[in-house]
């Protein structure tokens, strides 16, 4: 093939809105993060969406998806995959079963071939090709298909799989289809009867791989790089899958061209070591009473280890339990100190108001006493280096996901569980939508029902304000925080 004697095609249909190319780099972020940890690698990746009119489909198709299939809102790998893939990009999208990634390539899939020129009397088509692993899959992929097309009679679509009637195959690809889907076993039979003249690959501008790590788990890999050399070289190409083997990487690196690679990380982002809880107080009066209460309780707790002298002797590291208090600002650190003076704990403090000389020595001493508190600012506290400690309290509640992340962190180092404790005030809404989506089943249910019930409320308040446009998650780390965070955990793996 040489590109330049090919039929030129459009790729790129994606405009993005006014409210998409208003967020900042650190909201996008943020985003990404708030729907589970959205991960992207590669140039040039377009910003994510959040409601469906953000990507200009049609109306029919809108109506489809909203009043019919009555699809709320997108999932997480439609938000980004879709955007990337209606800019044209070829894209490796991985995202766990039942995620919605169908409809992540249905969509741009239909638009793209839309907007290409009908197939002629003499030519069969397809424009696009769907492969993938068994018969059963790719009927379902087909009825999926057909719920966007039925309505459509300019898009035709066949499933062709083996243990399915031939002859009716071929009656069907004959008078011309846009759209195939098939098992690769049986497009390599299709493709070749009548010496190839039954139907040809010269028009397709899409093709789709759906669960390829199963396609490659039953040894496709040959018949898909034999259909490939066939297809034009600048087609676009999306492959979709649960998980991303490093076979199956390599095999994507050859068959595709530039793409962005999107990952939606299912685990939770909060080490599985932390075990996380909270408080919902009424009023700062209260939230500090909790706070001494808890100080109270753990040192008592620990004293009654320590007091025992064999356990000591077992227990030497362990039994330095420090804590860490994150405020807010350098105000909330002062005003604590001197509260908790009369409550008879002196925990060092750090924050971006002291002198440097005061830091690194609070610092210091914090690290070399045993059952030691510091009470620092989550700002100053970013890019210190923290010992391990055993108990985080988040007294102002974190904003952002990342902070969440960071803060929690500092706890549960490598194989050492850890608790993080936060410590709400009725009007945290942000704050309790960041802890739903971060609390486990466990967590939860070891925590009065009736405080759960309404962090559960706050979180469903924020919301709908959301979609209103009236909150927002507020900017976090932006990226580098994140890479930061992702390489430490890279290392550790
Ligand atoms: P996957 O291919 O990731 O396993 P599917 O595309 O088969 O997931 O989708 C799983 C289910 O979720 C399907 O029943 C589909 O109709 C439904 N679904 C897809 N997108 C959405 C959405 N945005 N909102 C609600 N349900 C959805
Ligand atoms: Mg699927």
């Amino acid at each position: 093939f040489t590109i330049k004697d090919l039929e030129p095609f459009p790729k790129s249909f994606y405009s993005e809105p006014d409210e998409v190319k208003l967020m900042t780099d650190d909201e996008v972020e943020e985003m990404r993060l708030s729907l589970g940890g959205i991960k992207v690698k590669g140039k040039h990746c377009p910003k994510l969406i959040t409601r469906w009119s953000q990507l200009g489909l049609p109306t029919d198709i809108m109506n489809l998806i909203t009043k019919e299939l009555k699809y709320d809102e997108p999932t997480a790998i439609q938000s980004q995959a879709i955007p990337a893939i209606m800019s044209g990009r070829d894209l490796i999208g991985i995202s766990k079963t039942g995620s919605g990634k169908t409809i992540s390539y249905i969509l741009p899939m239909l638009r793209q071939i839309k907007a290409q020129r009908t197939l002629s009397k003499n030519e069969t088509g397809p424009l696009g090709l769907i492969l993938a692993p068994t018969r059963e899959l790719a009927l379902q992929i087909n009825e999926e298909v057909e719920k966007f097309t039925k309505q459509d009679r300019s898009i035709r679509t066949i499933c062709c799989t083996g243990g399915s009637e031939m002859k009716k195959q071929i009656n069907d690809l004959k008078r011309g289809v846009e759209i195939v889907v098939a098992t690769p076993g049986r497009l390599i039979d299709i493709l070749t009867l009548n010496s190839g003249k039954l139907i040809s690959t010269k028009r397709i501008t899409f093709v789709v791989m759906d669960e390829a790590d199963r396609l490659f788990d039953m040894g496709f890999e040959p018949q898909i790089t034999q259909i490939m050399k066939t297809v034009r070289p600048d087609k676009q190409c999306v492959l979709f899958s649960a998980t991303f083997p490093n076979k199956l990487r390599s095999f994507a690196a050859r068959i595709l061209t530039d793409p962005l690679t999107v990952t939606i990380n299912s685990n939770n982002l909060v080490n599985e070591n932390v075990n996380q809880s909270f408080y919902i107080e009424d009023n700062e009066n209260d939230k500090f009473n909790r706070l001494v209460n808890i100080l109270d309780g753990f040192y008592k707790v620990n004293k009654n280890i320590t007091s025992n002298s064999e356990e000591r002797e077992i227990d030497e590291e362990v039994s330095d339990k420090k804590i860490i208090i994150f405020v807010s600002s350098q105000q909330f650190c002062d005003l604590l100190y001197s509260k908790l003076e009369n409550f008879g704990y002196f925990p060092y403090t750090i924050h971006a108001g002291k002198p440097y000389q005061e830091r690194v020595m609070n610092l210091e001493k914090f690290k070399t006493t045993t059952n030691s508190i510091l009470l620092c600012t989550e700002v100053l506290s970013r890019g210190l280096n923290v010992p391990e400690v055993s108990l985080v309290i988040i007294y102002n509640a974190a904003k952002t996901f990342a902070q969440y992340v960071h803060t929690t962190g500092r706890t549960a180092r490598g194989t050492h569980k850890g608790d993080a404790i936060t410590l709400l005030l009725p009007d945290e809404l942000a704050a309790a939508y960041i802890l739903k989506r971060a609390l486990r089943e466990r967590e939860l249910s070891s925590i009065d029902p009736q405080m759960v019930e309404d962090m559960k409320q706050m979180s469903e308040r924020f919301e709908s304000g959301m979609k209103e446009g009236k909150y927002k998650l507020s900017k976090g780390f932006g990226g580098k925080g994140l890479d930061n965070l992702d390489t430490k955990r890279e290392e550790k793996q």
